[in-house]
């Protein structure tokens, strides 16, 4: 059984993984202790690592009904991410792994993600295309074998991730900390037609699968700053509208560009209910199988580095060397198991 390790962010997180199937996890996050700061403070986020990591593995070993003993080799997210707190994370990794004698295995933030979906609906076909959303990613991928194959990147934000837009937008709208749900929220009751706003990026000219969500920022801003009473529904209903319009189009173009039959789409933004509608929606129309993993396993966790840490070993790759050290821009042209950074 493989334990993963997640520590890139805010949230702490342990997994258990045999087999391709989940034993049990546990995430401990202190986006709590960074709302009022309105953003991830590094030192803040590193500290609460220390504190959290012991007793998430030991939840996570619990909920599975086992014990230290049962681990079998240890994963850990090496980058990308805050420094501080991988290196919590990584030094926790060292500590099981060197003390229980199993083998260690660093591994790519987003590999982990793409993994995540296979603990939902077992493996990903090769090839698929897959579309990560969250506060700091924005990535259209095409993932082969995920524990031999680089992964290919087909296009990336140029500027802010969609969680990032939701997020600066939401305080523009005055409503509360992480954005996208609050967002999500809002526009239940809001009309996406009453606000026009932009599609950035998709021209006849423009690149078919780069993101740009830093004007729709700027857009939401103008258009609160022009009105008397801005009714903030109807401004959550069109942000929401025109990020989930904007993400699905280019995930579905690279779908059938690349004649890839599933798109898989992960990050705490796939929790979003209009990018859910719509991605299903749009997949349907064009023959797409779509797989969208559970939140729980969408946003970051430990379940999701067991996991491809579990496809390493079942794969024979090579264990990371004990001077294992962190890579917090790690390249986002990847392969699933990070090359050991050497220390200069
Ligand atoms: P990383 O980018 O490294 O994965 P992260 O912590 O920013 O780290 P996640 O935890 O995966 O990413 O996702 C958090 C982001 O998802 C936030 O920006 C949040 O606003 C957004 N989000 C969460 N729920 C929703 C929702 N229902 N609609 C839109 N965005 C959402
Ligand atoms: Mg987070
Ligand atoms: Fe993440």
């Amino acid at each position: 059984m493989v334990l993963g390790i997640e520590s890139s962010c805010d949230e702490t997180g342990a997994g258990l993984v045999r087999g391709g199937v989940l034993l049990g996890q546990a995430v401990a996050s202190s986006m709590d202790e960074h709302a009022r700061y309105r953003g991830v403070v590094p030192e803040i986020a590193a500290r609460a690592h220390v504190h959290a990591v012991a007793p998430v593995v030991r939840v996570a070993l619990d909920r599975a009904g086992l014990a230290l003993a049962d681990v079998g080799a240890v994963a850990v997210t090496t980058g990308p991410g805050l420094a501080g707190a991988l290196q919590v994370g990584v030094a926790a990794a060292k500590a099981y792994a060197f003390s229980l004698g199993v083998p260690l295995y660093g591994v790519h933030h987003l590999a982990g993600h793409v993994a995540a979906a296979t603990l939902d609906g077992g493996p990903l076909p090769d090839p698929c295309v897959v579309l990560i959303v969250s506060g700091g990613h924005t990535s259209l991928l095409l993932v082969r074998d995920l524990a031999r194959d680089p992964i290919l990147h087909l296009g990336d934000t140029l500027d802010d991730a969609a969680g990032e837009c939701f997020d600066k937008v939401a305080r523009i709208l005055g409503l509360p900390y992480p954005g996208g749900p609050a967002i999500d929220r809002a526009a239940r009751t809001g009309d996406p037609t009453a606000v026009r706003l932009p599609r950035p990026l998709t021209g006849p000219r423009d690149d078919p699968y780069a993101f740009s969500f830093s004007g729709l920022k700027t857009a939401a801003a103008r258009w609160v700053e022009a009105q008397p009473e801005p009714h903030v529904p109807d401004a959550a209903a069109a942000l929401q509208e025109a990020v989930a319009d904007v993400l699905t189009r280019k995930a579905v173009r690279a779908c059938t560009d690349h004649g890839i039959g599933t798109l898989v789409v992960v990050g705490g933004v796939a929790a979003n209910s209009r990018l859910r509608a719509l991605a299903e929606q749009r997949c349907a129309a064009a023959g797409i199988t779509l797989r969208v993993p559970p939140l729980r396993l969408c946003t970051d966790n430990g379940a999701m580095v067991a996991a491809i840490g579990d496809l390493l070993v079942r794969s024979g790759a090579e264990p990371a060397p004990a001077r294992l050290s962190v890579d917090p821009s790690a390249p986002l042209e990847f392969a699933a198991l990070s090359p050991v950074p050497v220390p200069a």
